[in-house]
């Protein structure tokens, strides 16, 4: 059993990797991403409140998240691990995570800003699944159709290129400090760096179950 954290900037693959190691682990996938979205499309004032971040690249306030993902946690069956994507993204998230769950390992994508506009300026992802697409890098079997659920696809409302520049920003000021936390608190971390747009979603996950096996949780 392994609780992870999976952690790098939008576009670095956390949700792609997550849903495959997903399989591979036996674990439970909690993105807050997701449940924002599926809270976005309710007519309440929580879900405009949350439209009115996620439309601007900006952070939902940590006591939303933090709500929401308690939420999340308590729906884990006994014995099973997790692996949170999109979680924590602000230094008090870690430290709040801490006194809920235990995190045994971080894993770390890196990868460079031009490969990050890129990607999520041509994503796409599944209306029913949230399975993550790209038209011209990760291209589904049949056009605008998820190939694991048949739902189909569409842009994000987020994934405009004044709003990716917002979200990088944001993820450069607030969310990646938090490695050094992680470091303090002797959490081990696993790296995995892209280099180009033509690579496989499977060489990265092979490469972060490598890590996890050296380290004895896979
Ligand atoms: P990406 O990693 O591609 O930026 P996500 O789907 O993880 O996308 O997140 C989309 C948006 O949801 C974020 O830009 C932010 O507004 C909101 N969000 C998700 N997770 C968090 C979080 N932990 N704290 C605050 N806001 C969050």
């Amino acid at each position: 059993m392994v609780n992870a954290v999976i952690f790098g900037a939008p576009g670095s693959g956390k949700g792609t990797y997550a849903s495959r190691l997903q399989e591979k682990l036996d674990v439970d996938v909690i993105a807050t991403g997701d449940i924002f979205r599926e809270i976005m499309k309710e007519s309440s004032p929580l879900a405009k409140e949350v439209k009115s971040y996620v439309d601007g690249g900006l952070l939902v306030p940590d006591d939303v998240v933090l709500e929401v993902l308690k939420q999340r946690l308590v729906k884990i069956p006994k014995g099973k691990g997790f692996i949170l994507d999109g979680y924590p993204r602000t230094l008090d998230q870690a430290k709040a995570l801490k006194s809920v769950a235990r995190i045994d390992v971080v894993v770390r994508l890196i990868v460079p800003e031009w490969i990050i506009i890129e990607r999520l300026s041509t994503r796409r992802i599944c209306k029913s699944c949230g399975e993550v697409y790209n038209v011209r890098y990760l291209k589904p079997k049949v056009e605008g159709v998820c190939d694991k659920c048949g739902g189909q696809l569409y842009q994000r409302s987020d994934d405009t290129a004044e709003v990716i520049k917002n979200r990088i920003l944001v993820y450069e000021r607030q969310t990646e400090p938090i490695l050094q936390y992680y470091k303090e608190q002797k959490v081990p971390i696993i790296e995995f760096k892209t280099e180009s747009l033509e690579m496989p979603p499977e060489v990265a996950v092979e490469e972060i179950l490598k890590g996890l096996k050296k380290l004895k949780l896979a």
